[in-house]
């Protein structure tokens, strides 16, 4: 097939610095790498149809490939995600990724990406275990990874940086350069300082970048002003970990102190509205730390906690979220999300995609426009085209996904790989993980001891209880209320939870708030 490809005939939305679409545009793409945007008949006056593949756009909007900045490739979803997150961390997510082999992270990878990639996704940012799996199923299906360990204190027997300095050395580069490995620290109260300054020192050794978990939640604050006796991003910044290619995700509680460290260091933070929502950890400033100049993208997480990877979806509640806790709905308008979730990703990351422009890399999906989800959509009027990007559009919108100049995805049809298989082996990894794991005997969250598929079956799990959102206490207020969700130990530890739920808290407290 010839490595040549003109798409004509769409609508270009190029977020290049001038925001221009191009109705009745075109791109040329030759390899791996966009040569030519413009007006359909001049790109073919300067591209030649002949020997070139060429896809008619009529009817379809054509956008770069959407960069999700937060992400885990996931195992499991759906299962026991009443949970708050401390708790679903301790009984499900550690467990589980603690019980990881090869194969399964493999099968588990590619039932993420390939969500991913039918929501229009070209770039996923992924902190998970065993990268050499997600190096393989990321080259197999041709998306773009930049990969990084769960790396915490060794007691807490996730990965080290040693694993993702060998996951660096085995994989970084690989696949024309679509992959690469970061070092991932899984978040401050897994870590020491002295664990934060060598991921720093190691980072720089091999010249690359750092994603972590960092001011996720009130606890964590409050984890770090006792442990550390600083919030988060202090102690984040006095060990080196700030920087222009750390990519910090979530940033919920940043005070103005912290908003101006991100700022002194050029770090790239990674929205996760639908997350935080989620697991009841807050909104963040993301208008402050807008107006502060900050460069920020936007990430689903994992799908545990979210439970789509659909950036369309992020997309929308990156909007509107803040509109209804704002009281204000002239924040963020249709074409600054679009711009968060393409060309801020790309340059959080320092890929060469995100934009619509002559030899920038080709990552490039179609948009089909004929539906109802862009109906009515008055014609060549960009804004209503941005409007239904953001307000109206779901990730079943994307017809054709390009990355790196290959086609991945064609009328919703995986090009590189068998779907049904990819499911079929991801539900048989999934029950195999589940026998396999270990589930320490917390019995939070009324999950039983007994290390077994049953214990943390949803269907077993109270509807009332201290843990339920259901029955709140005798004063208590509306459930999830800021007060009563900070908990009366802050600095305390997993083990210092349990005894805490033992005791009884407040329906709607979410005692903990860790990374997912
Ligand atoms: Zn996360």
């Amino acid at each position: 097939m010839s490595d040549r490809m003109i798409i004509t005939n769409g609508s270009v939305v190029t977020m290049n610095d001038a925001g221009d679409v191009l109705f009745g545009g075109a791109v040329a793409i030759e390899g791996d790498r966009i040569v030519d945007v413009g007006d359909t008949a001049e790109v073919l006056a300067r591209h030649p149809a002949e020997g070139a593949r060429v896809i008619d756009a009529a009817g379809q909007a054509v956008l770069p490939g959407l960069v999700d900045l937060h992400y885990h490739t996931a195992l499991g979803k759906g299962w026991s995600d009443h949970l708050p997150l401390w708790e679903y961390l301790e009984t499900c997510w550690y467990p589980i990724i603690r019980a990881l082999d090869h194969e399964a992270a493999y099968w588990a990878a590619l039932a993420s990406y390939s969500e991913s990639i039918k929501c229009g996704v070209t770039t996923v940012n992924d902190m998970y275990r065993q990268l050499g799996a997600l190096a393989e199923a990321a080259e197999e299906i041709g998306i773009r990874a930049v990969l990084s360990n769960d790396v915490a204190d060794a007691e807490h027997n996730l990965d080290t940086l040693e694993d993702n300095k060998e996951a660096f050395q085995a994989s970084h580069g690989a696949a024309n350069g679509r992959i690469e490995i970061y070092i991932g620290i899984e978040w401050l109260p897994l870590a020491s300082e002295e664990l934060l300054r060598d991921a720093r020192l190691l980072a720089d050794e091999l010249g690359t970048g750092i994603h972590i978990h960092l001011n996720e939640s009130l606890t964590e604050v409050e984890n770090s002003k006792q442990r550390f006796g600083r919030r988060p991003t202090e102690v984040a910044y006095d060990a080196g970990i700030l920087g222009r290619n750390c990519i910090a995700a979530h940033c919920v509680w940043l005070s103005d102190t912290e908003i101006a460290l991100m700022r002194e260091t050029g770090t790239q933070i990674s929205h996760n509205p639908s997350s935080n929502a989620k697991l009841g950890n807050g909104i963040a400033r993301l208008p402050e730390m807008l107006n502060a100049g900050l460069n920020v993208g936007i990430g689903h997480d994992a799908a545990e906690c979210n439970n789509s990877r659909d950036l369309f979806e992020v997309m929308k509640f990156a909007s509107l979220i803040h509109r209804a806790s704002r009281v204000d709905s002239s924040l963020q308008q249709a074409p600054d999300v679009v711009r968060m979730a393409t060309r801020n990703g790309a340059d959080a990351l320092g890929h060469q995609t995100g934009r619509l422009e002559r030899g920038r890399k080709a990552d490039v999906i179609l948009v089909d426009l004929k539906s109802q989800m862009f109906t009515p959509l008055m014609p060549e009027n960009k804004a209503h085209l941005f409007s239904h990007l953001v307000f109206a559009a779901n990730g079943s919108c994307v017809d054709t996904t390009i990355i790196d100049g290959k086609i991945v995805m064609e009328n919703r049809q995986l090009t590189t790989v068998d779907e049904q298989k990819v499911l079929s082996e991801a539900n048989d990894a999934f029950r195999r993980i589940l026998d396999r794991m270990v589930v320490p005997p917390t019995n939070l969250g009324g999950c039983p001891a007994k290390p077994s598929r049953p214990a943390i079956s949803f269907p077993q799990l109270p509807r009332k209880g201290v843990f339920g959102p259901y029955d709140p206490l005798p004063g208590a207020g509306r459930p999830g209320c800021l007060s009563r969700r900070r908990d009366p130990d802050p600095g305390r530890r997993p083990r210092d939870l349990r005894r805490h739920h033992r005791r009884g808290r407040p329906a709607g407290c979410h005692g903990g708030h860790g990374p997912v």
